[in-house]
């Protein structure tokens, strides 16, 4: 089989050996969930439960503050009760409103984790009604990706129910089902397709059903070339030969980009400034597709999360599958044994693009592909230096953009001009930074600039809105009668 690639793209030293080939193990049963209420890329969500309430696993328990299509609902992920509703640190960083769900204790018995009352937090389920995505209309299969709560599970969270419905103007022949995993440490994307890949197929049926397209590609990194047989097997199985292929791609950071893997399986370039529909293509996690599949079949809301828990500080590195909101702390030593003494930095995602969080009990959401603990000697760090113009970030950027430029204009203050360099086209793959000589933290400013660009977006649409509130009713001009 060709194996096919972007140009530039770095080989790294993958750090997979601990996780890869494992199976997935199941968490035991938890005995709390903390449940971020809002975890997609979108419109904000409200609670619909309040302190006190029992919840059952598989039941809504946020949607939308007001109805839009940018909007996920969310689930239990265990049985309980609410116990408390209350801001705590997310994974990206930031604070946010949680729904922290503890487990029900019949009277007298051990609140140990692993009691048998524990069972039923995973079993006594309110899932949605099985549905067949091959006779439903297209609406409804969408209405069906949004209420079973389905984000992008890759990092995005971006809604599946939009990604799925694009414009009419954009002609899509393309489905790219995307199990590259291209960042260091993370094996998650591997244990799925290794462990269900019927679901996987089933999962890119339904979505070439919802959209119409008759291609699909399942794309992998070649260091994942021994799942070909068990893939081409399932692909038989289900008939779709010649439908559904595998495009195998160099081991490359970062070869998992949607840009980079487009380009690399159809050659096609997606425009500055644009997404992959404008390419002819819509990509997707292999683990979204899956929980697709999932919401179909089994009526299952995205509940679990399948991760990499990794890194020199975890005793026991593995592939997991946990209920969101679990907390890694709340996890049995003989399962999740932390070495704190060692731990230095925590890293939701993967080295080169996740976000570093100040502490371990930082619940697991719907977009966690990893955990990684870290150790000095895997985060050694030197001190931030000058520039010297060596241009080795402009070289090694997959989106062929001029790093150097982009932050010269965010250290003036000058973010329009960083705009015009490239800085929305940068994809944050952290390229630039690994390689700077200097030490620059080149991707964490790009990420800073986006975000003050979407500050400025937003307060400017919050003008926009008090102005058209603040205008004066129209003059009355008819002639006010005399009162003589
Ligand atoms: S500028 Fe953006 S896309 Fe280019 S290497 Fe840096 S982080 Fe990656
Ligand atoms: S790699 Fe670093 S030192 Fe070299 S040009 Fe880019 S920012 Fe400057």
């Amino acid at each position: 089989m060709a194996v096919s690639t972007f140009k530039r793209g770095l080989r790294l030293n993958t750090r997979k050996h601990a996780t890869e080939g494992k199976p997935v193990e199941m968490v035991p049963e938890p005995r709390q969930v903390v449940i971020p209420v809002h975890q997609h890329f979108g419109a904000p969500n409200q609670a619909l439960v309040k302190v006190g309430d029992k919840v059952k696993r598989g039941q809504k328990i946020a949607d939308a503050v007001t109805p839009g299509p940018m909007t996920v609902p969310v689930h239990a992920s265990i049985s309980g009760i609410v116990k408390k509703i209350e801001v705590r640190t997310q994974s990206n960083n930031t604070d946010g409103v949680c729904i922290i769900i503890e487990k029900e204790y019949p009277l007298g018995e051990d609140t140990a984790v692993g009691s048998a009352a524990g069972n039923a937090v995973l079993t006594d389920t309110d899932f949605l009604p099985p549905l067949d995505p091959f006779i439903c209309t297209k609406e409804d299969a969408l209405t069906r990706i949004r209420e079973a709560g389905i984000t992008g599970m890759g990092g995005a969270a971006f809604p599946a129910h939009v990604k799925f419905n694009p414009p009419p103007n954009k002609k899509i022949d393309t489905i790219i089902a995307d199990g590259a995993e291209c960042e260091p440490y993370l094996t998650t994307d591997e244990a799925v397709m290794m462990e269900k890949p019927a679901a996987l197929i089933k999962g890119i049926a339904i979505v070439m059903k919802i959209t119409g397209v008759i291609k699909a590609i399942i794309g992998m990194e070649d260091n994942k070339a021994a799942l070909i047989p068990m893939l081409e097997e399932e692909i038989k199985k289900a008939a779709c030969p010649g439908v559904i292929e595998i495009g195998l791609c160099k081991t490359l950071y970062p070869q998992g980009g949607e840009k980079m893997l487009i380009k690399a399986l159809t050659g096609r370039e997606v425009p500055s400034g644009g997404l992959p529909m404008d390419a002819g293509c819509i990509v997707s996690n292999v683990g979204t597709l899956v929980a697709i599949a999932e919401a179909f079949t089994l009526g299952k809301p995205l509940i679990d999360r399948d991760l990499t828990v990794s890194g020199g500080a975890c005793k026991f590195p593995k592939n997991i599958r946990a209920p969101i909101g679990t907390l890694l702390t709340d996890l049995p030593p003989d399962f999740m044994d932390i070495d704190y003494p060692r731990l230095r930095k925590v890293l939701f995602g993967g080295p080169m693009m996740g976000q570093a969080v100040p502490a371990v009990a930082i619940p697991i959401q719907k977009n966690t592909s990893g955990i990684i603990l870290m150790t000095e000697e895997e985060t050694l760090q030197d001190m931030e230096g000058v520039c010297i113009r060596c241009g080795r970030c402009i070289r090694n950027c997959p989106c062929r953009l001029v790093p150097v430029i982009m932050n010269m204009n965010l250290e003036a203050d000058d973010l329009d001009g960083a705009i015009k360099a490239g800085l929305m086209d940068c994809i944050e793959c952290g390229s630039c930074t690994y390689m700077c000589p200097a030490r620059i933290k080149l991707v964490q400013r790009f990420r800073v600039g986006k975000q003050r660009l979407r500050m400025r977006q937003q307060a400017a649409e919050a003008r926009k809105q008090a102005a058209a509130k603040a205008v004066p009713h129209p003059v009355h001009t008819e002639s006010v009668p005399s009162k003589n």
